[in-house]
C-alpha cells in the first residue's frame, strides 16, 4: 500500500554559507528537512558548503538578500525562514560602518516584508551585543539596552540588530507573523574565522603559528563561549517551539571565562611557545573603543522553552577549534 510519507519542512537559511548558518543547514539536513541557502559571499564561503553539496534535500543561490524578486520566490517555497545574513564581527563592523547598518537593517525589512506577505516564520537571529554597555549580569532578555555614543562605530552594530528586532517583533504585534528572535551569545567552533575579528579562531591560528597571542585591553574582559552545534540545535528547536512565537530569546552558555584566560588555554591546548601580549583597544580596533567588560546570558527561559541551553565546557571547544585549525 502506498503510505502518504510526512512532508519534510523547508527551511530558507539567510545568510547560510556563514559560519552558523552553515551548521544550521547541516543540522536540518541531519534532520530530514530540506534546506535552501541564500548568502552573498560577503563574508561567508562556498567551502562552508561543500559538505552539503549533493545532498538531495539541499540547494542554494548566491545573491544579496535585498535583490527582493528572488528572495520573494525562496520566501514563497519555504515554510520557515531562518534569518541569519547580516554583517558580523567587531572588526568589520568598526572599518565598515555603512555596510553594516545599511546590510542589517536593509536585509531584515525586506525579508520581514515578504515573509509577512506569505505567512511565513521567521527566526531572527540577533545578538548579545545589544545588551551593550550594561553590567547587570547575566542578561535577561527583557534588561535595558545600554548603548554607547553614535560617535563610536561599534554601537552600530547593536543599533542596527536592535531595530531588526524591534520590526521582528512590530510584524508580529501588528500582523500576527510568527517570529522569534534568539539573541545569540559568542558562538564557536570549526569553520569560524577570524578575519573578522572574533577572538577564538584569532587566538587558535596565532598559537598553531607560533605568532604572539593577542590579548586586547588588560585580558580581564570575559566572555562565555558556546559550541556552534549547540547553538543551532537550539534555533532549531526554538523554530519548532510554538510558545516562542513572539519572544526574545538568549542563546549561550553561562560558563564565563576571561580573554586572559582564554588565550593562555590556546596557549595549553597547541602546546605552542607563541607569547600572550597586550594590545591596547585603541591600536585594536581604533580611538577611543568601547569594549564590554563581561558578557553572560540568563538562559532560563531558552530552558523553559526548549528544554536545554548550550554546555559543552570551554577546554574541549578549544580543541575541537584547535584540531579544526591543525588540519587545515
Ligand atoms: N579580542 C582579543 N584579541 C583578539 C580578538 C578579540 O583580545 O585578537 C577580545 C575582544 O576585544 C573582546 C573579546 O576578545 O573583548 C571577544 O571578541 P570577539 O570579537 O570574538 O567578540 P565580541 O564579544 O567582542 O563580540
Amino acid at each position: 500500500m502506498n503510505q502518504l510519507q510526512p512532508k519534510a519542512t523547508r527551511a530558507l537559511i539567510t545568510g547560510g554559507a556563514g559560519f552558523i548558518g552553515s551548521h544550521l543547514a547541516e543540522h536540518l539536513l541531519d534532520q530530514g528537512q530540506e534546506v535552501h541557502v541564500v548568502d552573498d559571499l560577503s563574508t561567508g564561503s562556498i567551502e562552508n558548503l561543500d559538505s552539503l553539496r549533493g545532498h538531495p534535500g539541499f540547494g542554494h543561490t548566491i545573491a544579496d538578500v535585498r535583490e527582493e524578486p528572488l528572495l520573494a520566490e525562496l520566501v514563497d517555497r519555504a515554510d520557515v525562514v531562518y534569518h541569519l545574513a547580516a554583517a558580523v564581527g567587531v572588526k568589520l563592523i568598526v572599518e565598515n560602518p555603512v555596510r553594516t547598518i545599511e546590510t542589517n537593517i536593509g536585509c531584515t525589512e525586506v525579508l520581514l516584508r515578504l515573509a509577512n506577505k506569505k505567512r511565513k516564520k521567521v527566526i531572527i537571529a540577533s545578538t548579545s551585543e545589544v545588551y551593550g554597555k550594561n553590567d547587570a549580569v547575566p542578561f535577561l532578555e527583557d534588561h535595558d539596552l545600554v548603548m554607547g555614543p553614535t560617535s563610536k562605530a561599534r554601537w552600530s552594530y547593536a543599533c542596527s540588530k536592535a531595530i531588526d528586532e524591534f520590526l521582528a517583533l512590530a510584524y508580529h504585534k501588528a500582523r500576527g507573523l510568527p517570529v522569534v528572535v534568539a539573541r545569540l551569545f559568542n558562538t564557536v567552533g570549526p569553520r569560524q574565522t577570524g578575519r573578522y575579528g572574533m577572538v577564538l579562531p584569532t587566538f587558535a591560528l596565532q598559537a598553531l603559528q607560533g605568532k604572539p597571542i593577542t590579548v586586547y585591553g588588560d585580558g580581564t574582559q570575559s566572555r562565555c563561549f558556546s559550541y556552534v552545534s549547540e547553538v543551532v540545535t537550539a534555533l532549531a528547536a526554538l523554530a519548532q517551539c510554538e510558545a516562542a512565537v513572539g519572544q526574545v530569546v538568549n542563546v549561550g552558555s553561562q560558563q564565563e571565562i576571561s580573554i586572559a584566560a582564554l588565550a593562555g588555554l590556546v596557549k595549553e591546548v597547541t602546546g605552542s611557545n607563541s607569547k600572550i601580549v597586550l594590545v591596547p583597544y585603541d591600536q585594536a580596533y581604533e580611538e577611543g573603543f568601547e569594549d564590554m567588560q563581561r558578557r553572560v546570558p540568563e538562559v532560563s527561559k531558552l530552558k523553559g522553552l526548549v528544554g536545554f541551553s548550550p554546555q559543552m565546557g570551554i577546554r574541549e571547544i578549544v580543541e575541537s577549534v584547535v584540531a579544526y585549525y591543525r588540519e587545515r
